[in-house]
């Protein structure tokens, strides 16, 4: 018997498509994933030491959106996100993202927030229009913390100079005149209670037969005869054979290390690491989020990686020349009336987790 729909990726959005495909609509679903388990990026698992990692970089739930979460909250309970960060600069450790304490600690006395405001507006830098991602920068804070926390870290994981990506890409990063260093302004900051691989598999659980997944298997590999409807959450330009050309994508590559001895090596889940010199962007302590009660902890190093066929496409990289490209594409997309594009690297945006969810439920809610 025929599929209803053909799901490619067994990501945050290829199983939201599912569930609610066959939950609400009633659909009978195959997911195909080319990797060996669910949950694409956002997975997570226990490395050999049975501390409880995110192998595919730190994933920080957030979201401003109570449907969003009360949509998750189906198949998971949470625990607080309590996301902290320090940024390495100089041979020291910065409160970061920018905020009051970030101040205080560069004059290297007490100040409040007028004095914070009043040293910014002598900082920073008018633009008529932000154009990309070092205005953005310099607009808020001027030129000394752009060069400090911003020109290093971001040349590193792009593989660019600021300038040529788009002020979505550092506008990410919030900037304080008050003691508040949260990573995150989100309203819900949260992570699922028994990890993120739990909460797959109690989504999964709720399709029952109306759902099946088939793990290390490409999609190229399922015939057009088995499936009424796809749903594509891959590189769309992949799908396409690039036939309009690559759009560009950065990679990354982790270091893990274990440390038997210790409970916990870090001051917090994530440091940050500005200077051009070192060549990782971050170093991940998960212990600090999961709140895992086992002996010894693991961190993860980060390495920004050029993208070639074959590794994984981490980022899509916001520019101009990419958006016109990507919409080319999108374009030839909209010619396929059986085949829909979600996710993050079906619709080619630097999304978070919460927004292929929201995005997702979106379109499950306009089917007939
Ligand atoms: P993916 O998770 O990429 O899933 C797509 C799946 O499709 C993959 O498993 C892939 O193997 C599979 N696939 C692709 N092509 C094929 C094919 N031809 N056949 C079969 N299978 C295929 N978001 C947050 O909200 N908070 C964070 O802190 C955060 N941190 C991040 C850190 C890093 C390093 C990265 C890279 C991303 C981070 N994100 C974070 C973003 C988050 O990972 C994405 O929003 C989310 O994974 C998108 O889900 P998705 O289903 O669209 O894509
Ligand atoms: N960024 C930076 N310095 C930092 C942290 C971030 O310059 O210490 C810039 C960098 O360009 C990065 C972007 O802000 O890619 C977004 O940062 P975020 O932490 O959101 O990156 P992600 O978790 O998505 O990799």
């Amino acid at each position: 018997m025929k599929y209803d729909y053909l799901i490619v990726g067994a990501g945050f959005s290829g199983l939201v498509a599912a569930e609610r495909l066959c939950n609400e609509h009633g659909k009978r679903c195959l997911i195909v994933e080319k990797r060996n388990h669910i949950g694409g990026n956002c997975h997570d698992c226990y490395d050999e030491h049975g501390v409880l990692i995110h192998p595919y970089g730190p994933h920080y739930f957030r979201t401003n959106s109570d449907e969003v979460l009360q949509y998750l909250s189906r198949f998971t309970e949470w625990i607080i996100g309590n996301y902290k960060v320090k940024l390495h600069c100089d041979d020291r450790e910065w409160s970061f993202p920018i905020n009051l304490e970030t101040f205080e600690q560069y004059i290297g006395r007490v100040s409040n927030t007028d004095e914070m405001e009043e040293w910014l507006s002598s900082q920073r830098i008018n633009f008529e229009q932000v154009t990309n991602s070092e205005e953005a920068v310099l607009s808020k804070v001027g030129k000394k913390w752009y060069d400090m926390f911003f020109k290093g870290y971001t040349s590193k994981q792009w593989n660019c100079h600021p300038s040529e990506l788009s002020p979505s890409v550092c506008n990410r990063i919030p900037i304080r005149t008050v003691k508040d260093d949260r990573y995150f302004n989100d309203k819900h900051q949260c992570l699922p209670k028994h990890g993120y691989h739990k909460l797959f598999n109690n989504l999964v659980e709720t399709c029952g037969d109306r759902l099946e997944i088939r793990l290390d298997t490409d999609h190229s590999q399922i015939s057009d005869d088995e499936w009424s409807e796809m749903i594509f959450t891959g590189p769309i330009d992949a799908f396409f054979n690039h036939r309009l050309g690559s759009l560009p994508y950065r990679s990354l590559r982790f270091e893990r290390e274990h440390h038997a001895d210790e409970d916990l090596l870090q001051p917090c889940v994530q440091v940050n690491y500005s200077s051009a010199d070192i060549r990782h962007t971050r170093t991940v302590e998960s212990k600090h989020i999961t709140k895992q009660k086992t002996k010894g902890t693991t961190i993860i190093r980060e390495f920004p990686q050029d993208y070639t066929e074959g590794m994984d496409p981490y980022y899509p990289v916001p520019n101009e020349e990419s958006k016109k490209l990507y919409e080319k594409y999108r374009h030839l997309s909209e010619s396929l009336n059986n085949v829909h594009f979600l996710g993050r690297l079906g619709t080619y945006k630097y999304y978070n987790m919460d927004q292929v969810v929201a995005m997702t439920l979106k379109f499950a809610k306009n089917i007939s």
